[in-house]
């Protein structure tokens, strides 16, 4: 018994009840109402492997092209894992990453309700054909980048817009992230 509370005291401390609540209370952070886990466990950002770094604006410069910034946040994740929607609203726009590889898939969901002024694009995911998507629904499964990217850290890479203008990832899945 003696070993068994510590065991039941560190379930308690991992259990993922944290960003349940805060949706149920619409809680607003960042002044931004609360974002969903896009996975439904916390998240790791990736960071520098072979083909750059996950982390918002990290440097895309490619040859001449020394102002390109990545747009987005990468989040560790593995080849067929469910990508659950951060926010609930409408499939706006199917966006594949890539024009000339049509492996891969992505998508921009609309807000709606608190979460009417976003905009959120996720790559590297198989679509479910669904037109809206409730907070939290499973969306599509994440990808393989290993094909296209041999070595690099899979991941899902998530874009967010407020009102069309860029912002920090990090502002509204904070309460996700680990370090
Ligand atoms: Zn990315």
């Amino acid at each position: 018994m003696k070993k068994l509370i510590p065991c039941i005291f560190m379930l308690l401390v991992l259990l993922p009840t944290k960003g349940k609540e805060i949706i149920h209370n619409s809680k607003f952070f960042n002044n931004n109402p609360s974002f969903f886990s896009v996975f439904n466990r916390a998240l790791k950002i990736r960071g520098v492997d072979a083909h750059g770094c996950g982390a918002f604006l990290a440097n895309r410069s490619t040859g001449k092209d020394t102002k390109r910034k990545h747009n987005g946040l990468d989040i560790i994740g593995n080849e067929g894992e469910i990508v659950l929607s951060p926010i609930s609203g409408y499939v706006s726009r199917i966006v594949p990453p890539y024009h000339n590889d049509t492996r891969y898939n992505g998508l921009e969901i609309q807000g709606t309700g608190v979460w009417r002024d976003y905009q959120v694009k996720m790559f590297y995911v198989s679509v479910f054909f669904n037109k809206h998507f409730d907070v939290g629904e499973p969306l599509g499964f994440l990808q393989n980048l290993d094909k296209k990217y041999p070595s690099i850290i899979n991941h899902l890479h998530i874009e967010v817009r407020k009102n069309g203008k860029l912002i920090d990832p990090n502002l509204v899945f904070e309460d996700y992230i680990i370090q």
